[in-house]
């Protein structure tokens, strides 16, 4: 008979488990702490929308949306595309349910995102966000709170040390096209210099020349002239705001004018998060402000701003995640405890004691089996011990055993 092939798994997405899906967990579960200290609800988005989502609020000319989307025409012939990221379903939300009702609205979401795009460390085909966003606000003091979250949230993982905070202005839409202007200019000077890939940019969203990996685009992006001598002075002001802002809740920042996000939306405050403990995958988390967001998908204009971070980015920074335990491991000896065994074990589980049972093999492997769970406790239930109507609660740190009636190990284990 033919051999049956096993599928592999798809390039680009990953089977989470073991020590990478604990400190996967415990990102979410920080994630989850820091929203509620910040005050921020929580919403659950459809993986996909109707492509044009994506499009137009993300911007035709950005690599997302050019060579990254997962689109596809479902089977009665609309075009879908698999979330490559969160704020644009979210306004798509604010305005198809209705919750401008509730602005400023500070939400967060987390869950798959999808691009295509090269595998390699820290950067996968399917990973994971999690996302925070300000809707209906216009003052940089919500910028500033969403930075000092996103700070908070860093500490609290423990990996802020090593993270970096950069910060810049791509100021309003006066600032933004007198700095196009002034880019144009200088890249225009450059053209033989640049990459195919920049001189497309260059026709179609020059700024993004500035984020450009490409080495040879490094140095001409690196004359490019700052946006500080094209801000209005509201542009100016705003960006202060924000600065003070930060400075006054502590939040350590660097100036990095060649910053620039991939997409169209983002006004005035762009930023990142960025270590050099991952390579060319430096960016643990970023975001900025998106004033035009809501407007391009036919909404009233409404302010808003908001980052993403990775989570297995995030993950791979955490230190070693502690062994998993649980309160004990029942290990009965003989058919009748094995029997008894199984009403006890779902007696405490009712009681909220995590408890495994080992059924296999000599006392010796059943033991051996109760530490590698990381179990505190064995209890031992033999003839003697059924008897008796007792568990000998052996402690497998210390060695120590003692016999706990069987109506009060609950008690005794939590
Ligand atoms: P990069 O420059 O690394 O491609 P990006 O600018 O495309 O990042 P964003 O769109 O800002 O990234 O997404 C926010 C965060 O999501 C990033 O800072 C990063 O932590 C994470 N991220 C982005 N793309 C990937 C990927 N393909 N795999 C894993 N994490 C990713
Ligand atoms: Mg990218």
């Amino acid at each position: 008979m033919a051999r049956i092939e096993t599928p592999r798994r798809v390039r680009g997405t990953q089977d989470i488990f073991g020590d990478d899906q604990r400190r996967f967990a415990y990102v979410l579960a920080t994630f989850e702490r820091v929203r509620h200290l910040y005050c921020f609800g929580r919403v659950d988005l459809p993986v996909f929308e109707a492509t044009e989502v994506f499009a137009r609020s993300i911007g035709e000319t950005t690599d997302v949306v050019s060579k990254e989307m997962y689109s596809f025409p479902d089977r009665g012939g609309d075009s879908l595309t698999l979330r490559p990221e969160f704020t644009a379903g979210i306004a798509r939300a604010f305005l198809t349910e209705g919750w401008q009702q509730y602005a400023p609205l500070k939400i967060t979401t987390s869950g798959a995102v999808f691009r295509y795009e090269r595998p390699q460390k820290g950067r996968y085909r399917q990973f994971h966000q999690i996302d925070a966003e300000i809707l209906g606000a216009a003052e940089p003091a919500a910028d500033v709170e969403l930075l000092v979250m996103a700070d908070q949230l860093l500490r609290e993982l423990g990996i802020a040390d090593g993270v970096t905070l950069q910060l810049n202005t791509l100021g309003d839409a006066e600032t933004r096209e007198a700095w196009r202007a002034g880019l144009v200019a200088h890249f225009e000077a450059h053209r033989g210099e640049l990459s195919e890939d920049s001189l497309t940019r260059l026709d179609k969203n020059p700024m993004r020349i500035l984020d450009s990996k490409d080495p040879r685009d490094r140095p001409i992006a690196d004359a490019a002239p700052d946006i500080d001598a094209y801000l209005t002075p509201e542009a100016r002001a705003f960006f202060d705001a924000v600065t003070a802002g930060l400075d006054a809740a502590g939040v350590a920042w660097t100036r990095n004018a060649r910053l620039v996000r991939g997409l169209d939306y983002y006004r005035h405050t762009a930023f990142e998060f960025v270590t050099d403990r991952l390579g060319a995958q430096g960016t643990v988390l970023a975001g900025g402000r998106y004033d035009g967001l809501v407007e391009s998908l036919g909404g009233a204009p409404t302010p808003g701003v908001g980052w993403a971070a990775g989570v297995e980015r995030l993950a791979m920074l955490l230190d070693e995640p502690a062994a998993p335990t649980i309160d004990a491991v029942v290990v009965p000896m003989g058919a009748a405890a094995e029997a008894r065994a199984l009403g006890l074990v779902a007696e405490l589980r009712r009681a909220g004691v995590a408890v495994d049972m080992a059924y296999k093999g000599k006392m010796k492997q059943r033991l051996a089996k109760a530490d590698a769970l990381g179990a505190r406790h064995a209890l031992i239930i033999g003839d003697d011990e059924l008897a008796a109507g007792v568990a000998t609660v052996k402690t497998l740190a210390s060695g120590d055993q003692r016999q706990v009636a069987f109506a009060a190990l609950a008690e005794a284990l939590r």
